[in-house]
């Protein structure tokens, strides 16, 4: 796969361009990520024409519309910012980007619990930076996160799983639409969708072996890709992961005896209580599946929906 385009703000990758002239080198993006990342940095302070370094700003008013505001001599840069995040996300339509990563905190990159200052009173953290909710309302389909809530292994993981699926749907669709090429992505896509939705799942099959009005394909493929993303938000749960292994593990009725049965169950039963890693009975699964070739697991995505060393599935 050639390397998934993403949006980041300019300081996680180790630029100076924070108020102060420092900034927020984050290294699991830059080192691991990066190995299969090209970045397209923007900060959208320093875009928008104010300086490094600048007086710092926060966002004040009212979480709808906030303004952003200096701290010291209270400038309002509130105009300048929206015309330009405006013009910026037009430009960011020719970049194929499949996600996006926010500073956190930032009143401008900032995508959610931004501090926000009515006049006087205390800060809620309630507020968007400016550029962040630019952004998402331009691009609602592209998955976002903040590099702060990335630490989070679940989360980390179901953002990477998301950037990927999403590279591989902008490369399906380049191959040229059609129902073949659909059925193709949904069927080698199923079991990951499952693992995160059965609601998602069943209405995304319909939608595929629908006959007769196939005759809008851009809609259907605008409608298929709303709902893969819708799913793929949703959290892959232990109890949702250990349905899918179930499924697979009965494709295997026939060629496994007693006791390799007995194994991949409580290997199973362990991961749903949390003692290991779900890379543990998917890699025995993945084994199985090479061993006796089995050529509907074979080509499902769930078993490498992304990178191994990038390590998502080791947490318990
Ligand atoms: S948080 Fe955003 S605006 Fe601030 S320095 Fe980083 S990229 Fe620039």
């Amino acid at each position: 796969m050639e390397k998934i385009t993403l949006g980041i703000s300019t300081c996680l990758l180790g630029e100076n361009v924070r108020y102060d002239g420092g900034h927020k080198h984050d290294r699991f993006l830059t080192d691991t990520l990066g190995r299969y990342v090209t970045y397209r940095p923007v900060c959208p302070e320093v875009e928008c024409g104010l300086g490094v370094p600048r007086e710092s700003m926060r966002l004040v008013g009212e979480p709808a519309s906030p303004r952003l505001v200096t701290i010291r001599t209270r400038q309002d840069h509130t105009e300048r910012m929206i015309r330009w995040a405006q013009q910026r996300v037009k430009a960011l339509e020719k970049e194929d980007l499949c996600g996006f990563i926010f500073k956190s905190d930032s009143p401008s990159s900032g995508m959610e619990r931004v501090k926000i200052y009515s006049e006087g009173g205390m800060p809620e953290k309630k507020g968007i930076g400016i550029f962040a909710r630019i952004f998402m309302e331009h691009f609602p389909l592209i998955p976002v996160e903040e590099e702060g809530r990335l630490h989070d292994p679940l989360i980390r993981e179901n953002f990477i799983e998301r950037i990927f699926t999403l590279k591989r749907w902008g490369a399906a669709v380049k191959a040229g639409q059609s129902k073949g090429h659909l059925v193709d992505f949904h069927t080698r896509h199923k079991l990951l969708i499952l693992a995160h939705s059965e609601k998602h799942e069943r209405i995304m099959g319909r939608i595929v072996a629908q006959r007769g009005d196939y005759s809008s394909l851009d809609d259907i493929y605008r409608q298929y890709q709303t709902l893969l993303m819708e799913a793929l938000r949703l959290k892959a749960t232990p109890k949702k992961n250990t349905n899918v292994l179930q499924r697979m593990m009965g494709y295997f009725k026939q060629q496994l005896s007693a006791d390799e049965k007995k194994e991949l169950q409580e290997i199973i039963d362990q991961f749903r209580m949390g003692y290991l890693p779900l890379v543990v009975p998917v890699t025995l699964i993945g084994h199985y599946v090479r061993k006796y070739d089995q050529p509907y697991l074979k080509m499902q995505v769930y078993l490498h929906p992304h990178p191994l060393d990038l390590q998502m599935r080791n947490h318990v």
